[in-house]
């Protein structure tokens, strides 16, 4: 009996999924399997079954090479009437009579796969109430203190940072959404990010594009190389934020790309060969951060002959370029401590090296002697800076935000119907341990799964144990965590 209704329900799940498949398959472009051009780039597309199909010309030309030079009508397949919509069926069944000759032609054709395959654009929305469906527009984007308030729950500190990023953001996109009819042109607030590493610089924006509800492409400076060399193009930047709003184009062409590692980009000052992997892609992302039509692979992260292509509009999307920049600070420190070392009443000219916020009075001329070009920093108007987190940032990042890691922990644990609880001082020592290892909040996870092992290993075992207490000592090595056991 149970057999049967397992057959039943494994035949109504296949139901469920072919359903979904087709609905999948309606919302996304043809593609032909011959030229990779998509079904609103050519003139008519002939499905030869289901997956397979094929672009008028290209139908014309094996046709043409088939009949030695002659055409379609030949072989009595020709479309009559270019205006006519059934045309195209009436043409697939007569290859569909012709089915051998179809699949001898083009049996051997790869169909192309879901993810090369663009979502269909949707029609244009005519009135006000059915613009009130589409999630993100004018009228429900967030203001700036909103924006920030939620920024608060998750990123701790660096109020400065998300203060800035919270209006350029929203300065982006209100002009998105402007229709600019009074001929005053907004212009793009690209954004330029400078702080150590693990200060939560990839986090903010992480978190940013979740609460926006927009597409976000990760993307590694360092990986990006000239077109032609080994290497991403800079157009890969692209195929990735394609990928992340799940090949609509539209949704993509206003979603944000964040850039990390931008320092790495900085022209070497030592060498004489051609820079491939830095100032060329600086040159190169140039046209991306002004706004132009650019050719992307769908579904792939290089271009090839068997990938297909799509232009995107990258006038609306949204860069934030970010990077640690080491040794910025001593550019600053020497700039600064020039120009208050000279004239008449010429201050110490080392009164800046004790300075702690030095990269908060970062000017574009220092990052130009760092190493990257002026086109390149013109593009990213606002430029702000992070702090490194300091001992009680890493005790808050550990129980503060929303989905802290302790909090985490502790739902776990409570799973188990077991609290778990942590000793101030065995916070501050966490803290500490993180400190040292110089990777910013990205240390306290490891720290935290090390001293947790034994714990998540051991509770199950015991149903006694109603509480456990991080100590201290035992942060340290030196004791065991506290355990108390349930009271009945
Ligand atoms: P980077 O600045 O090098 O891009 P990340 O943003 O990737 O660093 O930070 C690494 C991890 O550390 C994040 O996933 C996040 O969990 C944590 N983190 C870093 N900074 C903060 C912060 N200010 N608030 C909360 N969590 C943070």
């Amino acid at each position: 009996m149970s057999n049967e209704i397992d057959t039943i329900n494994n035949e109504n799940n296949e139901v469920e999924e072919k359903k979904t498949e087709n609905e999948e398959t309606r919302d996304r472009e043809l593609v032909c399997s011959m030229c990779r051009r998509t079904e609103s780039q050519v003139k008519r597309m002939f499905t030869l079954h289901p997956g397979l199909c094929i672009c008028d010309d290209c139908m014309q030309k094996t046709m043409d090479t088939l009949s030695g030079g002659g055409s379609l009508s030949i072989l009595g397949l020709a479309p009559k009437n270019n205006n006519d919509k059934d045309d195209s069926a009436n043409f697939s069944a007569n290859l569909g009579d012709l089915s051998n000759l179809s699949s001898m032609i083009f049996g051997d054709l790869p169909s192309v796969p879901m993810n090369q395959r663009l979502k269909k654009k949707k029609p244009a929305l005519k009135t006000d109430e059915d613009n009130i469906e589409a999630k993100f527009d004018i009228k429900n984007l967030k203001p700036p203190h909103v924006i920030k308030a939620e920024l608060d729950d998750y990123v701790v500190g660096q109020e400065h940072a998300k203060k800035v990023i919270s209006v350029a953001v929203y300065n982006h996109y209100k002009r998105v959404f402007d229709k600019n009819e009074d001929g005053v042109e907004l212009e793009k607030s690209n954004m330029l990010m400078i702080g150590p590493t693990g200060c939560g610089k990839t986090y903010m924006v992480k978190t940013l594009a979740k609460l926006l509800n927009v597409p976000l492409a990760i993307a590694d400076a360092t990986s990006l190389t000239e077109a032609g060399y080994i290497g991403d193009d800079v157009e890969s930047v692209l195929s990735k934020l394609l990928v992340a709003a799940d090949n609509d184009i539209e949704r993509a062409e206003k979603g944000i790309v964040f850039i990390d590692e931008i320092d790495k980009l900085a022209k070497k000052h030592t060498t004489n060969s051609r820079d491939v992997s830095g100032e060329s892609v600086q040159q190169g992302l140039l046209k991306l951060l002004e706004g132009a039509e650019v050719e992307v692979p769908v579904g792939a992260m290089s271009k090839n002959a068997m990938v297909p292509m799509t232009t995107m509009d990258t006038t609306n999307i949204l860069f934030i370029c970010g990077g640690a920049f080491p040794e910025l600070d001593k550019i600053i420190k020497q700039r600064l401590n020039k120009t208050s070392a000279c004239g008449f009443l010429g201050e110490l000219s080392d009164k800046y090296d004790d300075e702690k916020n030095i990269a908060g009075k970062v000017e574009l001329q220092d990052l130009r002697e760092f190493g990257m070009i002026p086109e390149f920093l013109g593009r990213l108007p606002v430029v702000f800076t992070l702090d490194g987190l300091k001992q009680d940032d890493m005790v808050r990042i550990l129980t503060q935000p929303r989905n802290a890691i302790l909090k985490q922990y502790k739902k776990l644990l409570s799973m188990d119907e077991v609290a778990l609880e942590f000793e101030d001082g065995a916070l501050s020592a966490i803290a500490e341990k993180a400190l040292k290892r110089d990777t910013g909040a990205r240390a306290l996870r490891a720290i935290i799964e090390e001293i947790m092992l034994d714990i998540m290993y051991e509770i199950p075992k015991d149903d006694t144990i109603g509480k456990v207490v991080i100590t201290e000592d035992y942060v340290a090595r030196k004791g065991a965590p506290r355990i108390v056991l349930r009271s009945n």
